[in-house]
């Protein structure tokens, strides 16, 4: 049995997966962020020494946003977690006798759809998880794209618009900044403010999320229509991009926004240059738990793969 931890902002999802990669167990647990990192660890291993109670537990893997050191066993900074310099893989080994693995979340979510979900068999594919930010992960003939320092790979920061908004990231204009669901969640909130009778506007009413436009559009609203077009054109702008940096067999697109998986794919399509290349990911909101339980299997590939080339 293998554990895998996908720490975020605000949940943490804990889950146990079999030997056919399958989830048996799942749980999560709030993110207690204003009580700082010790606390929201010390809520990790009362959660894992539960669990180890119930399963042997063979591999743990952790996924997490951020920065992370070279050698991958510790946090070193992570967005709106107050992550800093915190030995992860060191405080978890405190509980389990097993190997421990820290891996980026959005290369979780890559390795799970690449090994067991519908990147299987690819030689090279791109993963996009589109939340607060953009994340993304790229599988380079076979191999995971790492960089320098562990920090390749994040599609969210190159730039389609030079005269676009401020990101944190320093530069203006980033993918991110157009495409996120914070992106679409602002677009929604202008078109409610400049069309307060319209369908989308009543919706608001309940409070806006990354489903609020694709269910105001569902019920024939054309100002959700319009806002999803350009946020749709604006997402394919990034995605034909790294097409072309890539030239993947797959693109496989996460995230709470891609619930309505059919409504995005039919508002891509038209401005995408190779729509049969990109498909939402099959494995939904578990790919980050799945991912993390596989790393050591990825570890161990990624290894022998690095041996081999000598
Ligand atoms: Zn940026």
């Amino acid at each position: 049995m293998n554990l895998g931890i996908d720490i975020g902002g605000t949940n943490i999802k804990i889950g146990v997966t079999d030997k056919n990669h399958t989830l048996v167990y799942k749980d999560s647990l709030p993110t207690r962020s204003d009580a700082g990192s010790a606390v929201i660890m010390g809520d990790i291993k009362e959660k894992c020494k539960a669990i180890k109670q119930i399963y042997n537990i063979t591999h743990v893997g952790i996924g997490c946003p951020g920065d992370k050191d070279d050698a991958n066993v510790s946090i070193i900074a992570a967005g709106n977690l107050p992550f800093n310099n915190v030995p992860v893989v060191a405080e978890l080994s405190e509980v389990f006798d097993c190997d421990v693995y820290l891996d980026n979340d959005a290369n979780c979510a890559l390795i799970a759809e690449w090994l067991v979900g519908s990147g299987q068999g690819c030689n090279d594919m791109v993963m996009i998880t589109i939340g607060t930010g953009i994340g993304g992960g790229c599988i380079v003939n076979r191999n995971l794209l790492r960089g320098v320092h562990n920090d390749g790979g994040e599609l969210g920061h190159f730039v389609i618009d030079p005269s676009g908004p401020d990101c944190p990231c320093g530069q203006k204009g980033c993918f991110e900044r157009f495409a996120s669901a914070t992106a679409l969640i602002s677009a929604v909130k202008k078109a409610v403010n400049e069309n307060p009778t319209s369908v989308i506007a009543s919706l608001a009413k309940d409070g806006i999320n990354g489903s609020t436009a694709f269910k105001a559009y569902g019920m024939g609203c054309p100002v959700a229509e319009t806002v999803l077009d350009e946020y749709a054109k604006h997402l394919a702008t990034g995605i034909n991009g790294i097409r072309y940096i890539f030239a993947p067999e797959l693109i496989s697109l996460a995230g709470g926004i891609t619930g309505d998986s059919e409504t995005l794919i039919k508002l891509l399509r038209s401005y995408l240059l190779a729509p049969s290349v990109v498909k939402i990911s099959s494995l939904g909101g578990d790919a980050g738990i799945i991912g993390a339980s596989l790393l050591y299997k990825f570890a161990k590939y990624y290894l022998s793969l690095r041996k081999k080339g000598g």
